[in-house]
């Protein structure tokens, strides 16, 4: 068995070391903030008087392995679910609603009902989708789908892709999208339910874990940035932090679960996707609880700035991904854009000017692009003491929470194939 030193307490971090400690390691964790979730985390903020997320997120009922993570820490019964597939949208152009409802099986029966497909979309338009099957390693999702007369393009496949990939469909993967949507809408509505956090997602992903982590007195080290790797090919000798150095023995491995940009400063020869791109928030504490149609917390806009908006309690908290002009704003007047948007999607009074709280995650997630995709580097290094993990490696995945639990895991496997194979070695 293995002693393993996890960099980093993000999710991926956070993964690794809980499957590392299921496979009989023992784990030490090194964190450069004062707290754990890197970019899925939650905070109180004295301006709302509220807790609120970095970011809002979503994941979905086919993202197993982040579900497979909560059943193991506990926090799988934090998660809130809608009875179906449902994907409510409002056109904030001209007022029209709808909501998209995959039926539950794989044969897509719901494109041949009015009620449950697009508002304005006829069930061929939705023939177009199939053109991502042929979609080249080089092909943009514009590329592939966007057609100028078809309704879809405004009302589907572009939030679609803004949302699972962080990155403009002129230039986002056509290849990645589409694995998105074998695993999940193309699976059916079983497997395309929208899930979020119940209470916050600190409270859903982190706490359960950190919770686990202190049971198996596992020590998270905060406030401790890994400065420089040192030794030679042959491994990893010593961990400098700093103040503190911590030297390596023989039975001990390095997960290095950092974020690209950082990865990159450690190892100036890896190659990591270089571009990223950033997600604007804005929490805002409404003058009173809402709902929305359904009691559904979530709702989807076009037509507008605003992408996505969530709900709990009297907070609603609005995203836009992809946000490469919006991030340069001033928090005052995103506050003001936002909210004449999520006024019209609540139908408020647009004049209140209520207390918001803008978030602007600069590098929220890598640029999905097809070139910036090809610079993932896979989790085993060739130093045999190294392993990368990260929602920005090689996983296959978009760079989401499945992605970065998923690369925790590879990264607890391969530890321990490595131990079998180089045991002792330096
Ligand atoms: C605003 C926003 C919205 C998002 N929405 C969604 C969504 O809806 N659905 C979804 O699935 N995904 C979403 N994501 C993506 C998801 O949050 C990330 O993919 C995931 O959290 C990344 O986890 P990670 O562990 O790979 O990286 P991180 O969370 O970045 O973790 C890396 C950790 O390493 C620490 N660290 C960095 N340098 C050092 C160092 N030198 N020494 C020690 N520690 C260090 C950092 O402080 C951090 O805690 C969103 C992200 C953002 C920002």
């Amino acid at each position: 068995m293995a002693h393993v030193h996890v960099i980093g307490a993000g999710l991926a971090g956070l993964s690794c070391a809980v499957r590392l400690i299921e496979a009989g390691h023992t784990v030490a964790i090194y964190e450069a903030a004062p707290h754990a979730g890197g970019r899925c985390r939650s905070y109180y903020d004295s301006k709302l008087e509220r807790t609120v997320d970095n970011g809002n997120h979503i994941l979905l009922s086919a993202n197993t392995e982040a579900l497979d993570f909560l059943s193991v820490v506990g926090g799988r019964n934090r998660i809130s679910a809608p009875p179906g597939a449902y994907f409510p949208f409002v056109d904030l152009a001209n007022g029209e609603r709808w909501t998209m409802r995959p039926n539950p099986g794989p044969i897509p029966w719901w494109i041949l009902s009015h009620d449950r497909r697009v508002a304005g979309t006829r069930p061929y338009h939705y023939l177009r989708g199939l053109r991502l099957l042929a979609a080249k390693p080089d092909s943009t999702v514009a590329q592939v789908l966007y057609s100028p007369d078809d309704p879809l393009w405004e009302r589907l496949w572009k939030p679609l892709t803004v949302a699972i990939l962080n990155t403009e469909p002129e230039h986002a993967s056509a290849r990645l999208l589409r694995r998105v949507l074998l695993m999940t809408l193309a699976q059916g509505g079983a497997k395309s339910k929208p899930l979020t956090a119940t209470v916050s997602l600190s409270d859903t992903f982190i706490d359960p874990a950190l919770a686990y982590l202190a049971q198996a007195g596992t020590p998270i080290h905060f406030g401790q940035r890994l400065r420089r790797l040192e030794g030679t090919r042959a491994g990893i000798a010593r961990l400098d932090f700093g103040k503190t150095q911590v030297p390596l023995g023989p039975d001990e491995m390095v997960v290095l679960a950092v974020t690209a940009p950082v990865a990159s400063q450690l190892l100036p020869a890896l190659k990591v996707p270089e571009a990223t791109r950033p997600i604007v928030n804005a929490h805002i504490r409404l003058p009173h609880r809402a709902r929305l149609a359904e009691g559904i917390p979530y709702l989807g806009m076009v037509g507008g700035t605003a992408e996505w908006l969530f709900l709990r309690q009297d907070v609603a908290s609005v995203t836009v991904s992809a946000a490469n002009e919006l991030v340069d704003y001033g928090a005052e007047d995103i506050a003001r854009i936002v909210w004449r948007d999520v006024a019209r999607a609540l139908t408020l009074d647009p004049r209140l000017r209520p207390a918001t709280r803008v978030v602007k995650e600069r590098r929220a997630t890598i640029a999905q692009t097809p070139a910036d995709l090809r610079r993932r580097p896979k989790p085993g290094t060739p130093v045999p003491n190294l392993i990368l993990a990260g929602s920005w490696t090689c996983t296959g995945l978009p760079a989401t929470i499945e992605g970065a639990i998923t690369s925790g895991r590879t990264a607890a496997k391969l530890v321990t194939k490595r131990m079998g194979r180089y045991p002792h070695r330096r």
